[in-house]
């Protein structure tokens, strides 16, 4: 720490990444990336004249970007707003929205980046534990006194709240913004977008991380009344105008307008998480119902800790979260087919180990 930072700052404690190894020959199933790569249209998109463009700054307003997305959930342009990555999108959410006196709501465990924007922006910080089976409860979520923001499905969880218990929460909060991050909502959960046109009291935000495989590219999205955008967008353009690049703005246009890929990989990733989780089980692993295209799994016979050390002498990168109640568990990021199985393969190894 240098004798400069400003003292407010003195005890921060930044977001933690997923280990992002230098070395190849591991199998990387930390960070919840996408196993399969871009769209072909993306790499289409991204040519050498695009390349050749480089000199000019990107268009500030991300017009084709902002339309590709209103056409495909069908709300009007001026609903949308775009981000470097949806961790842009919520640390403008908390500047936007959040002060001292203000309180935000959100679970924990959930998406660590919450409790981080609360001290980063001077929030009250609120959060609200799971239940013993490490779901969101609802009910807790009603008649607050302040923003909510919660991720559907949670994060490290997996597990989704359903329309109705969105909606029971939207309805009981009409002076509380709700946040919902649907990161996760491709992989099986159903969108509350259809919400905005009952509820402006909702902000949807997505990102093309996840599902549309562009984590390298950082594009997220929100969705929300016309307000909440414009005052989302006066942050935007007091902070960091050209907050997307050129080639970003290209990539994820295309990746949003190409249905078929999306399609295709998003229902192979549901299937492997399927039958990896059902495997799982059968040797013994307590699996949460994942809507996401990670799983969250505990054994009696092996720590969280051990379990994660021992795939990691395997080559094989997994999460560990160190914090009760979650300490028990690793969090295992749905890839191929063939790296499920090698992870299988390794868990029952581990396990022969454990039994000696
Ligand atoms: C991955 C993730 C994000 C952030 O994604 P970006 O790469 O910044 O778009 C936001 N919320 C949750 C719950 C996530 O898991």
């Amino acid at each position: 720490m240098s004798r400069f930072l400003s003292s407010e700052f003195k005890g921060l404690e930044p977001y933690v990444p997923g280990e992002q190894p230098k070395t190849s020959g591991l199998i990387k199933l930390n960070t919840n990336e996408n196993p399969y790569g871009p769209s072909p249209k993306v790499l289409e998109a991204i040519h050498q004249e695009q390349v050749s463009k480089l000199m000019l700054y990107p268009d500030p307003e991300c017009g084709e970007l902002i339309e590709a997305i209103s056409e495909y959930y069908g709300i009007e342009r001026d609903q949308v707003m775009v981000g470097n990555g949806s961790d842009e999108i919520l640390a403008f959410c908390f500047m936007a929205f959040q002060n001292e006196k203000r309180k935000i709501w959100f679970p924990e465990p959930s998406y660590g980046f919450y409790k981080v924007y609360g001290d980063v922006f001077h929030a009250e910080r609120n959060l609200v534990p799971l239940t013993e089976d490490l779901r969101v409860d609802p009910k807790k979520y009603k008649n607050l006194d302040g923003t909510i923001i919660i991720a559907n499905p949670n994060a490290p969880t997996g597990i989704a709240l359903n329309l109705q218990e969105i909606e029971d929460i939207l309805k009981s909060n009409e002076s509380n913004l709700v946040i919902i991050d649907e990161a996760y909502i491709d992989f099986g959960a159903k969108s509350c977008v259809p919400f905005l046109q009952k509820y402006d009291n909702l902000l949807v935000v997505q990102t093309f991380s996840k599902s549309r495989s562009l984590a390298g590219s950082r594009v997220g999205f929100a969705m929300g009344s016309r307000e909440v955008i414009a005052d989302l967008n006066a942050i935007k353009f007091s902070f960091n105008p050209y907050n997307l690049n050129r080639l970003s703005i290209l990539a994820a246009a295309a990746a949003m307008r190409d249905d078929d890929y999306f399609q295709k990989t998003r229902q192979s990733i549901i299937r492997t998480r399927e039958r990896f989780s059902q495997e799982l089980k059968a040797i013994g692993f307590h699996v949460l119902p994942s809507s996401a295209n990670f799983v969250f799994a505990e054994s009696d016979r092996l720590s969280g800790q051990e379990y994660f050390t021992g795939l990691r002498e395997k080559n094989i990168l997994v999460r560990h979260f160190e914090k009760d109640p979650v300490s028990n568990f690793v969090r295992i990021t749905i890839g191929r087919d063939e790296d499920m199985d090698l992870l299988l393969t390794a868990t029952k190894e581990l396990l022969e180990r454990t039994a000696k």
